[in-house]
């Protein structure tokens, strides 16, 4: 900045570049082709939780539209991706945010209730042991795929990177938190937790894993099934990320934002 008396006619251009670039969501649908991510079979129709991320991500894009805010999806059909690949678009788009989209897969056992809401998650390593297994769940496509290599070659390449993910922490807290206080009246919020999901760790950008609602609850299903309640329920991730782009801007969201801790 001090070269700017200079440079006056570049740092101007370069300001009203910065203020001028558009804000990017980069919606990750989880899963898809040959990964189908939970399945359940509802009566004769088989549920599968690559359709109802891709579903609930294009209804978000179109909502960000209606708010003139951009959007770029990781896949647009059924097709397969790899983790690292998802955030490796996220960051050559060079995305404002990334939020994963997925469906929580736990299945009743024994007589034992569904759980219903939804949870958003951020990077980090936990002893939590729910949010362990979860993640497990969520990161066996490495497991699963010949990926596994590539994935802990750019483990070690993000270790160096630690400074970006550090940077990052505090806004992806205020973007879950965002997410979760603005989705609330579609459902039961479970908050904003910590865990290691790999598809978080390579993105350049604040970023999100939301368990959209567990599949094996028909309202949770519903939610995204239902044209009008997944209308509603991405209207609501929209103006979380209005939030989240105000926050700095208005003091009301921002108190709130800061307010809200992980649990
Ligand atoms: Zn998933």
């Amino acid at each position: 900045m001090r070269l700017c008396p200079l440079l006056f006619f570049i740092c101007i251009t370069a300001a009203f570049r910065s203020e001028a670039r558009d804000f990017l969501v980069v919606i990750d649908p989880g899963h898809g082709g040959n990964d189908r991510g939970a399945s359940l079979q509802v009566g004769k129709v088989s549920v599968n939780e690559k359709e109802l991320t891709l579903l609930l991500a294009k209804e978000l894009a179109l909502e960000l539209g209606k708010l003139k805010i951009g959007s770029a999806l990781t896949r647009e059909g059924d097709e397969f991706l790899a983790l690292e690949d998802r955030t490796a678009f996220a960051n050559r788009k060079q995305g404002s945010v990334f939020i994963s989209l997925h469906m929580n897969s736990l299945m009743p056992k024994g007589g034992m209730r569904v759980p219903e809401g939804f949870e958003s998650y951020i990077l980090n390593t936990t002893t939590d042991e729910s949010s362990k297994r979860l993640a497990d769940l969520e990161n066996q496509v490495l497991r699963d795929s010949k990926v596994t290599r590539a994935a802990q070659t750019s483990d070690i390449a993000l270790i160096v990177k630690d400074f970006i993910l550090d940077a990052n922490l505090k806004p992806s807290k205020e973007l879950a938190c965002a997410i979760q206080l603005k989705s609330a009246e579609s459902g039961r919020n479970r908050g904003v937790r910590q865990a290691l999901f790999y598809v978080l760790l390579g993105a350049d950008m604040p970023s999100v894993l939301l368990e959209a609602g567990f599949i094996a609850h028909p309202k949770d299903r519903e939610r995204i099934l239902n044209p009008k309640l997944r209308a509603k329920f991405a209207r609501q991730l929209a103006l979380a990320v209005q939030d989240f782009r105000m926050r700095k801007k208005d003091a009301s969201i921002g108190a709130r934002l800061t307010a809200c801790k992980p649990t």
